[in-house]
């Protein structure tokens, strides 16, 4: 038995790899891992690996990779076999994504696709500043752009809507600073591997969604 196969989200902070995984786990019934998200938990929940990351977090920095391997390496494990899954923000560094390939091949699958969801510096600081997300299950709202029906309120599981801490105007600026400096480069890593597919993510998140359809089909 085997996982099936890996389709990443790849792309700066605010490229919409967040909403494209949900509507892959809504429509697709896709496995869906978001280190960020399973970071946030940690945090919430004040485990130790939460109070480790949470320095890293707010600074707008990336947690270590061994912290951030690890955890990705329990999760696959608990994937059901057989079925393609996403993962959203992860690898982010080199050593991300070599310690990736060689923990997929122990489970018998690779990467099938890299999607790189391509967007303006410009776009992607006005869609981070105005971003909201739901505290509960962590569905993406924009102030101006799409915002709750009722304010503060989640249209989906009526948790409570919040700004998160790492979107602050300062925080965002150094996450783009770290993505530039140790994420973009892996797009030369996949595009070398030839799995690298940019999507056009300054589109409508439906029209984004039938270009990532095209390829996870
Ligand atoms: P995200 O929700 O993907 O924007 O991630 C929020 C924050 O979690 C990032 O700014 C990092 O501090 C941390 N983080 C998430 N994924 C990773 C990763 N693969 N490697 C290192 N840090 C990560």
């Amino acid at each position: 038995m085997a996982l099936g196969k890996a389709f990443l989200l790849f792309g700066p902070p605010g490229s919409g790899k967040g909403t494209q995984s949900q509507l892959l786990r809504e429509k697709l019934g896709f496995s869906h891992l978001s280190t960020g998200d399973l970071l946030r938990k940690h945090l919430k929940n004040e485990t130790e690996l939460g109070k480790k990351a949470r320095v890293y977090m707010d600074a707008g920095e990336l947690v270590p990779d061994e912290v951030v391997i690890g955890m990705v390496q329990d999760s696959l494990s608990d994937f059901p076999d057989n079925k393609d899954f996403v993962l959203d923000g992860f690898p982010r560094t080199r050593d991300q994504a070599i310690a990736l390939d060689a923990l997929l091949n122990d489970l018998n699958t690779e990467v099938g696709t890299c999607m790189f969801l391509d967007v303006e510096t410009d776009v992607l600081k006005q869609r981070l500043v105005g971003r909201r997300v739901c505290k509960s299950c962590s569905t993406s709202y924009h102030v101006d752009f799409a915002p709750s029906k009722q304010e503060k309120v989640c249209d989906i599981c009526q948790g409570e809507v919040v700004q998160r801490r790492d979107d602050s105007e300062e925080v965002i600026m150094e996450r783009l600073i770290q993505y530039e400096k140790k994420t973009a480069p892996l797009k030369e890593y996949y595009k070398q591997k030839g799995i690298l597919v940019v999507l056009k993510g300054e589109n409508k998140p439906d029209v984004v969604f039938q270009d990532v359809l095209k390829i996870v089909s």
